[in-house]
């Protein structure tokens, strides 16, 4: 492609709204431009980035027996209603109502549309294994849209979805799928880990997320220094080390702690470590409060207390909720005379004495033994795991990582064929229940996950696989040799069946390499006369800044072979 004829408003400045670095390079390169909160539109080279992205994931899905298929973006209500989702997907399911008064919603995610093909076109077991999926646009009503198409509103998911005979056939759907993301994300140049994950929303039994590891990732991942044990934060298992839980050690007593509404203040009042302090939390799961209670120094983590209640929602209490179930303030709650559930993490019951709020404005209780003083309370993991913590799978040491969320894989059992009535019939004319998984990819999010892990200060390093180009051509001048040469490498490379663009912009050589750095172009020929001169042209290399020249009547064959060599692909 000619530079002059395309459409590339490439920036000088950092626009100001943007805040991670993908977000800031992506409308600085002109890839994309926002035209509501969390919605995007692709520009030509933005989308050549997605496009590239899309081929890698609908090769590997084909090649792993994945059917292509496209459904609607708009769903009616009913289908949803029959799922139960309806009233459960919560207020990222964007709702309304057609001229005859029908209700619909754009669709987040595509199982209920998928079950009920599956539903009226599979009729016996020799119809399944059936794999199907599409590449397709996504609505989801995020509360927080940020880092540009990194979290939108509107986003390209690529979604596949299995149908099999039994659970041990679904597995093996399973492994083909994870063993197809690797692939998808091997070819796509990303440091990456798969993570068990929370089942979340889609729900089903068993997942694995496919985290690209970059420092701004909004996810915690574990990982085991010792063995291949990976797993987010959300849902990964504290095993705290057995033994003898220790016996009450001290009496219980009310003291007045007076205006210490947090669990620094009250330590710090009484002297002790907040470690020494257990703060107890007032929840509403599904609309009926709880009590959750963790070490003071700890955090609650709210999809372990929402798994444990099996709860579609947990949300903290209001200070008036909190009032009524506690009879006493905001910031001294605690777990004695309680009418509700309590959970304790299992940590409390590793120390014999605890500070706990008195449900009574300005009073603590110090020595509570939970055993003894809240014999109600059940037990139970309710924090994340931290640096510390002993591998779950083999006791080793976990370490913590940030990472971006691009692809999830779910096990769903039947929790969709049922709910829709999705049967087959069985060798025997037996009707059964078809099992299913589904797989996500997040497509656009993949590309803004590449430039978090990919640039430097002047720019976007892309892999080759996903770059916009695999080359620049850049003639020094705007006509002569340099000119002449430039346009027969552009066209020899491009008849070769490269992806390359030639800066023909009557420009300076520096604004020419800036706006090449910033595009993250892999590779760059640079044509000016001296080289001519001495029959040399100057290729070089994005990432690593290597420069090397290059014979005039070779150049062509040693850049399609290293583009070939290293995984290049042409739209
Ligand atoms: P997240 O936890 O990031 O909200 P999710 O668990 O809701 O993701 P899934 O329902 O598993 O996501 O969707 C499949 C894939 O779609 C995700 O792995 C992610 O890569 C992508 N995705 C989900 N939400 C968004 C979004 N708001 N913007 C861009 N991509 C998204
Ligand atoms: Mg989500």
């Amino acid at each position: 492609m000619r530079f002059s004829r395309t459409l590339i408003p490439t920036l000088k400045e950092t626009p100001a709204e943007a805040e991670v670095i993908s977000h800031q390079l992506m409308l600085r390169a002109g890839f994309i431009r926002k035209l509501a909160a969390g919605i995007y539109t692709w520009l030509p080279l933005g989308y050549r980035v997605l496009r590239k992205v899309e081929a890698i994931v609908r090769q590997e899905m084909d090649r792993a027996g994945a059917q292509e298929m496209l459904m609607p973006g708009v769903q009616p209500a009913e289908l949803w209603q029959e799922s139960g989702r309806w009233e459960h997907y919560g207020k990222e399911l964007l709702r309304f109502i057609d001229r005859h008064e029908h209700g619909f919603c754009l669709a987040p995610t595509h199982e209920e549309v998928i079950t009920d093909l599956v539903r009226r076109e599979v009729r016996s077991y020799r119809d399944l294994p059936l794999n199907l999926y599409q590449i397709q646009t996504k609505f989801r009503d995020e509360i927080r849209p940020r880092f540009g198409i990194m979290r939108a509103r509107e986003f390209l998911m690529k979604d596949a979805y299995s149908f099999d005979v039994d659970e041990e056939a679904s597995a093996e759907s399973y492994r083909q799928m994870h063993a197809a993301y690797q692939a998808v994300f091997d070819r796509l140049g990303l440091r990456y880990r798969a993570v068990e994950a929370d089942t979340g929303s889609i729900g089903g039994s068993f997942s694995h997320e496919f985290m690209v590891l970059a420092a701004t990732g909004e996810d915690d991942i574990a990982s085991c220094t010792a063995c291949d044990y990976a797993a987010n934060v959300e849902k990964a298992e504290v095993v705290l080390a057995g033994g003898e839980l220790p016996a009450p050690s001290q009496e219980m007593a009310s003291v007045a702690t007076p205006g210490t509404h947090t669990v620094e203040a009250v330590a710090r009042f009484l002297g002790v470590e907040p470690r020494a302090v257990a703060k107890t939390m007032i929840y509403m799961a599904d609309g009926k409060p709880v009590a959750a209670m963790v070490r003071g120094d700890r955090e609650i983590n709210e999809i372990k207390l929402k798994n444990l209640l099996k709860a579609a929602e947990v949300v903290l209490a209001s200070p008036t909720v909190i009032a009524e179930v506690t009879g006493g303030p905001l910031g001294f709650s605690g777990p004695t005379g309680l009418k509700i559930p309590i959970y304790a993490d299992q940590e409390l019951y590793r120390q014999a004495a605890w500070v706990v709020g008195a449900n009574q404005a300005d009073t603590h209780l110090t020595g509570l033994h939970l055993g003894r003083d809240v014999p109600t309370a059940r037990q139970a993991d309710l924090r994340s795991v931290v640096a510390d913590d002993p591998c779950p799978r083999c006791g080793g040491q976990l370490t913590l990582d940030r990472g971006i969320e691009v692809g999830h894989i779910f096990r769903l059992g039947t929790k969709y064929s049922l709910a829709l009535g999705a049967n087959y019939l069985d060798a025997e004319g037996l009707s059964k229940p078809i099992v299913m998984g589904c797989y996500g990819i997040g497509v656009s999010r993949i590309v803004a996950a590449a430039i978090e892990q990919g640039h430097d200060a002047n720019g976007i390093i892309f892999p080759l696989a996903i770059a916009p180009f695999s080359l620049a051509v850049l003639p020094m001048s705007a006509s002569g040799p340099a000119w002449d040469e430039a346009q027969r490498l552009y066209q020899e490379l491009t008849a070769a069946g490269l992806d390359v663009l030639i800066d023909d912009r009557d420009l300076r050589p520096g604004v020419k390499f800036k706006d090449g750095d910033l595009l993250g172009i892999p590779y760059r020929l640079v044509v000016g006369e001296k080289g001519l001169k001495a029959g040399q042209v100057e290729f070089k290399h994005r990432a690593s800044g290597q420069v090397e020249m290059l014979p005039l009547n070779e150049a062509v064959a040693y850049v399609v072979n290293l583009v070939r060599d290293h995984g290049g692909q042409s739209l």
